[in-house]
C-alpha cells in the first residue's frame, strides 16, 4: 500500500532529522527513511562495559556552532569540556617535541620555518575572507585558486623545505584526503565557512556528554513511527504536483515534497525519473568521500597525565595521525582516541582489527615513548570507508576545478526536490553544525514552496550560543607584520647593499 505523506526526508543523519523536526513542528506530515538500522548517520555512539560509550563518528563542537549547540540544548543533551590542559607531543621526522598546544615551538624552533608557517597562515586566513561563503564561485580569484591544489599552494607560499613538508604532514594529517587531492579553493572556502583557523582550531573543545547520536535518537524519539529504519531509497519519481520514493524493499511514498539529506555522491545510487540534471549527475561524480578509520584505544589508568601530556600528538608517522586524550569527564574509562586518515586509512584498510589494533599501540608507544601504550585493555575502531550508506567521512571531497564548474549545483532543487545535508551549508559545511543548518535551511525552502513562509524567511542567523561563548582571541600584530621569509631575505639583501654602498663612498 502506497503510503502518503506531505513530504519524505531522505536520511536521517542530523541533517535530515532536523529537516523533518522543523516540518514536524509546522504541522506538515514528515516520513523519514533511512537505510541503515539505525539513525545518526556519520555519528554514531557505540555502548559497551569496557568502554561506557564511544563516539566512533563526528564527536567534538566548539564555538561558533550555535545551531548543534542550541538543537543539543533543546534536547538535554549537555557538553563537557576536552582535557588538553599539558603538554601536547609531535613526531615529525622522527624528532620528538612537546609542548602546550599554543607554543609554536610544539611543532619547530627553527625561525625561518616558523616565519613560513605564520606567512602560509595569514595568507591563507587573508585569501578564505575574500571567499564569499554562499558562492565560493564567486571569489574574485575563484578560476585562479580552482585550479591549484593545495599542496601546491603550500609549496608556493613556503620556502624552507622543512616548513613545506612540515605543513604537509600536519595539514595533510588532518584532512581526510591528500593535499594533491584538494583545490585550494575548496580549501579556503571550508575555512571560511568555519570562520578561519582561530575557530577552526577551537572546533574540538567539547564533546556530548553520553555521545553526539543522541542528538538523532533524540529527534527520532521526537518523531515516532515517522523514521522508518532499514529502507533504502532506491528510486524518485517526479510529476508536475507530486512525487513518488520507492525504497529497497518495494515500500512506496507518495509525497508533495522530497528533502534529500544523504551526502551527495550517495544520489548516484538512487534511479531518478526524470533523471537528476546534467549538472548534478556530473557533480555528483566528482565529489568523492573522505578516507578515515576513528579508532579508540582503552588503558587501565590514564598513565599519559601522570607524564604531564594530555593524551593528544601528531605525527608523520602512521598509522594514526592526530590523537587526543578520550576519558571521560568523571576519569573513568582512560583512552587515547585516534584517527587513522587519508592514505595511512588506505594502507591500513584491509588489515584485520587486530593487526590495526597492534599497529596504533606501537605507534602511540613510539610518539609519546611510553611502552605503557602497548597494554590497552579494549579497542574499538570504525572504518568508514567500509559503511555502505556513507562510502567514507568526514565528507565529501572536492578536488580542482570541481567548485567553479560544479558549485552552483549544491543547494539547487530539483522538481519537487530540496538538498539538504552537512555539504550543502554554508557556515561549517562538513561538520554536524552545517548538517543542522543545511536541513532546518531545507526544511523553509519546503515551506516557501508551498507558501507558507516569504522567501527571505528561507535562511535564518543563529543566535550565539549562551553556553559555549565565542570569546575572540586578540590577534598578535606581530604575526601579523612578521615578513615572509623571502620578504626577510630581500630586507637583508637590501641593507647589505646600502651598506656595501656606504662603505664605498666612505672609503673612496
Ligand atoms: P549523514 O550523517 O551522512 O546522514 C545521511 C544519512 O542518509 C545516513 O544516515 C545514511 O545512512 C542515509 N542514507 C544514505 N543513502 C541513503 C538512501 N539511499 N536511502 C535512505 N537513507 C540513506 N563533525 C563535527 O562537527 N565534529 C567532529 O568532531 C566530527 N568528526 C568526525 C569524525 C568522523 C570519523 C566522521 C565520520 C565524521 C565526523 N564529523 C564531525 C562530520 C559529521 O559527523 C557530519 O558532518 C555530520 O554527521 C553529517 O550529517 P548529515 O546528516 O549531513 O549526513
Amino acid at each position: 500500500k502506497v503510503v502518503d505523506t506531505d513530504v519524505v526526508v531522505i536520511g536521517a543523519g542530523i541533517s535530515g532529522l532536523c529537516a523533518a523536526k522543523l516540518l514536524h513542528e509546522t504541522g506538515l506530515d514528515v516520513q523519514v527513511l533511512e537505510a541503515r538500522d539505525r539513525v545518526g548517520g556519520r555519528t554514531y555512539t557505540v555502548s559497551d562495559p569496557g568502554c561506557g560509550y564511544v563516539d566512533l563518528g563526528g564527536a567534538y563542537v566548539g564555538p561558533t556552532q550555535d545551531r548543534i549547540l542550541r538543537v543539543a540544548k533543546e534536547l538535554d543533551v549537555t557538553t563537557y569540556q576536552v582535557d588538553t590542559e599539558q603538554k601536547a607531543v609531535s613526531y615529525f621526522g622522527g624528532v620528538h617535541r612537546s609542548a602546550s598546544f599554543d607554543d609554536p615551538s610544539l611543532l619547530t624552533n627553527n625561525p625561518l620555518a616558523l616565519l613560513d608557517m605564520n606567512n602560509y597562515i595569514q595568507q591563507t586566513e587573508k585569501f578564505s575572507k575574500q571567499v564569499p561563503l554562499e558562492a565560493p564561485w564567486n571569489a574574485p580569484r575563484a578560476k585562479e585558486w580552482d585550479s591549484m591544489t593545495y599542496k601546491e599552494f603550500i609549496d608556493k607560499e613556503c620556502w624552507t623545505s622543512f616548513a613545506k613538508k612540515l605543513l604537509t604532514s600536519i595539514l595533510g594529517g588532518l584532512a581526510s584526503c591528500e593535499l594533491e587531492e584538494m583545490s585550494l579553493l575548496a580549501v579556503l572556502s571550508s575555512l571560511a565557512s568555519a570562520g578561519g583557523f582561530q575557530m577552526a582550531n577551537a572546533a574540538q573543545e567539547r564533546k556530548f556528554v553520553g555521545g553526539s547520536m543522541q542528538v538523532s535518537e533524540k529527534i527520532a524519539a521526537l518523531l515516532g513511527n515517522r523514521v522508518v529504519l532499514s529502507s533504502p531509497v532506491m528510486r524518485i519519481e517526479q510529476e508536475e504536483t507530486v512525487a513518488m520514493v520507492t525504497t529497497h524493499s518495494g515500500q512506496q511514498y507518495r509525497a508533495k515534497y522530497i528533502i534529500s539529506a544523504v551526502p551527495p555522491p550517495l544520489l548516484h545510487r538512487i534511479l531518478f525519473e526524470p533523471p537528476l540534471p546534467d549538472m548534478k549527475i556530473q557533480m555528483v561524480q566528482r565529489m568523492p568521500m573522505g578516507s578515515i578509520i576513528k579508532t579508540n584505544t582503552y588503558y587501565k589508568t590514564a598513565f599519559w597525565k601522570e607524564k604531564g601530556f594530555c593524551g593528544s600528538a601528531l605525527s608523520d608517522k602512521g598509522p594514526v595521525n592526530y590523537c587526543m586524550d578520550d576519558t571521560k569527564p568523571d576519569g573513568t574509562h582512560p583512552a587515547i582516541m585516534g584517527f587513522i586518515l587519508s592514505t595511512h586509512a588506505r594502507e591500513h584498510c584491509e588489515m584485520s582489527t587486530e593487526q590495526r589494533k597492534q599497529a596504533v599501540c606501537k605507534h602511540y608507544a613510539e610518539v609519546f615513548q611510553c611502552p605503557e601504550f602497548l597494554h590497552p585493555v579494549n579497542y574499538v575502531e570504525q572504518n568508514w570507508m567500509a559503511e555502505t550508506f556513507s562510502g567514507g567521512c568526514y565528507a565529501a571531497t572536492l578536488g580542482p576545478g570541481v567548485m567553479t564548474s560544479f558549485g552552483r549545483e549544491l543547494r539547487n532543487p530539483f522538481c519537487r526536490m530540496y538538498f539538504a545535508g552537512t555539504e550543502t551549508a554554508v557556515k561549517w559545511a562538513g561538520y554536524m553544525d552545517g548538517a543542522v543548518e543545511a536541513g532546518e535551511r531545507a526544511a523553509r525552502e519546503v515551506l516557501h514552496a508551498m507558501g507558507k513562509i516569504p522567501e527571505d524567511e528561507i535562511w535564518q542567523e543563529e543566535p550565539p550560543s549562551v553556553d559555549v561563548p565565542h570569546t575572540p582571541m586578540a590577534v598578535d600584530p606581530l604575526e601579523k607584520y612578521l615578513p615572509s621569509v623571502p620578504q626577510l631575505l630581500y630586507f637583508l639583501l637590501a641593507f647589505l647593499v646600502l651598506l656595501i654602498a656606504v662603505l664605498c663612498v666612505y672609503l673612496l
